[in-house]
């Protein structure tokens, strides 16, 4: 299949000003000069060269280029690689694709171009995934870290431990091999050589669940009961009518969850149906899903009127859900007699109260600038009002926050955290394959089998490490992660 010389589109469909087609192969070049003749000169590696396109043999000009000639192992996908820039018309850049077939390459599968950079050993399974990250990834944070793993920063942590547990087999292995060495004192630190293997995995899978809201986002719900504007707030901080909005209570019968994107980061916002008492089975039905949204949510936003004092609901609310809430908003300071007087403060402790008005838009974007700072720690949007009382020691940081901002936090570039983070199930199930291997081992080791045992154990934990860098190709393995690249890639 390597012998083939592949050509595909490399820019997205569509119009554009520029549009890309690559070829990779043994046959590029000669591939690419049956389609493309140079204003002047020949074609060096390296060096884009002006020229025109052109029909079969002596055929008539259709654009003009510039090609670039990447010469293996120098390239890509360390073949031969000729990159053809012309305008970005549909119809220009499928005659190039369908001369260049005609001239002897092949239409590449999707995916085709990095998997061949992984079958020539320039990028392992790790990094093709972050290639096709990094061109799906919904926000900047996350175009970091995936960029941060193309580099490889993943893979020489995973490296890292697979060198520390071959130099711990060796040993035990000289050590059995020849007993008298003066290796007396191996068990003990075997012992320890486990201990500090598990504790490096558990790190690394510690890591999927920092990424995880990276990666899909991190879930916000917005709860309250019925009336105090949630369906409002939801479209202000959206910036869109989503959600309808009634004076009728009850009318969120169905959750809604649309993507916020603030700065360079990826929220979920879910407007909740009102917690109040259901009117109808939908409601009912509304409310529950609600329920369970909030729990799950990596933070909620309890809204409260403001223009009146707090009830029973708010507080039941409140303390149904006190765990998760990042802030309470206090809604409608437009038709407020005065602020905070809503009976709530004693009762919110260190929760902090940003006052807003989802339907004037005041404070939306000082609300947005604190949400998105509680998540990502990062000052790239100023707090555009400091309203409320920020008095939440970090002792009282919601679990689930607390557990979502380790992983976050570590994503500004400065404090260079990035590859702890795990993006994909696929990576996690292999390093629970490989914890659960050296817990085993330790096990035995503790009820005090012999050495060979301890190894053997150690020796089946090697094969994940192989799966997880994709260093033993396994057909299946393979097929899903290019089968989800675009043509071109
Ligand atoms: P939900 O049931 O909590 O989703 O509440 P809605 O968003 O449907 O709002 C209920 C009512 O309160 C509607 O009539 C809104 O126009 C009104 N409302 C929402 N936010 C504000 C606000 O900031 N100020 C004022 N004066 N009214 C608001």
């Amino acid at each position: 299949m390597l012998e083939d010389t592949i050509i595909a589109i490399s820019t997205p469909p569509g119009y554009g000003g520029l549009g890309i087609v690559r070829l990779s192969g043994p046959r590029s070049l000669a591939v690419a000069k049956r389609i493309f003749r140079p204003r002047r000169g020949g074609i060096a590696p390296g060096k884009p060269v002006f020229g025109d396109l052109h029909g079969p043999g002596r055929g008539e000009e259709f654009d003009e280029a510039f090609l670039t000639f990447h010469k293996k192992p120098r390239s890509y996908t360390r073949e031969d690689v000729v990159e053809i820039s012309c305008h970005g018309s549909p119809v220009v850049l499928e005659e190039v694709v369908r001369l260049g077939v005609r001239a002897g390459a092949r239409p590449a599968d999707p995916g085709e171009f990095t998997l061949r950079a992984y079958l020539n050993g320039r990028l392992d399974i790790i990094q093709a995934e972050a290639v096709n990250d990094l061109i799906r990834a919904a926000s900047l944070t996350q175009a970091r870290i995936s960029f941060d793993q193309l580099g490889g920063s993943l893979s020489k942590r995973i490296g890292a431990v697979r060198g520390k547990l071959v130099r711990l087999l060796a040993g035990i292995e000289a050590a059995i091999e020849f007993p008298d060495e003066g290796l007396r004192n191996v068990r003990s630190v075997t012992a320890r050589k486990i201990d500090e293997l598990v504790r490096d995995v558990e790190a690394l899978v510690a890591g999927y669940e920092a990424g995880r809201p990276l990666a899909e986002g991190i879930t916000l719900a917005i709860a309250g009961k019925t009336n105090v504007g949630k369906s409002t707030l939801f479209n202000a901080l959206l910036g869109q009518d989503r959600a309808i909005v009634t004076p009728y209570p009850g009318t969120t019968r169905d959750l809604l969850r649309e993507r916020l994107v603030i700065g360079d980061s990826v929220f979920h916002l879910v407007d909740m149906a009102g917690m109040g008492r259901p009117a109808h089975p939908v409601e009912s039905e509304g409310m529950r899903r609600g329920a369970r949204q909030a729990r799950d949510a990596d933070g909620v936003l309890l809204v409260i009127d403001g223009s009146r004092p707090a009830g029973r609901e708010d507080l039941r609310l409140l303390e149904k859900f006190r765990k998760s809430i990042i802030y309470i908003i206090i809604n409608k300071i437009d038709i407020a007699r005065s602020a905070g007087d809503t009976g709530l403060a004693g009762k919110a402790a260190a929760i902090p109260m940003v006052p807003v008005s989802a339907l004037k838009g005041t404070n939306i974007d000082g609300l947005k600038a604190r949400i998105h700072g509680t998540f990502t720690r990062s000052p790239t949007l100023s707090p555009a009002f400091e309203g409320g009382d920020e008095k939440r020691s970090s002792g009282q940081t919601p679990y689930k926050l607390r557990n979502s901002c380790r992983g976050i936090e570590g994503l500004s570039p400065s404090k260079g955290k990035q590859d702890d983070v795990v993006l994909h199930l696929r990576q996690k199930l292999f390093l629970e394959e490989m914890l659960s291997g050296l817990k085993r081992s330790r096990a035995l080791q503790r009820e005090g089998h012999p050495e060979e045992i301890v190894a053997e154990e150690l020796r089946g934990v090697l094969p994940a490490v192989g799966r997880l860098t994709g260093e033993i190709r396994a057909g299946e393995v393979i097929d899903d992660i290019f089968g989800r690249f675009c043509v071109g890639k």
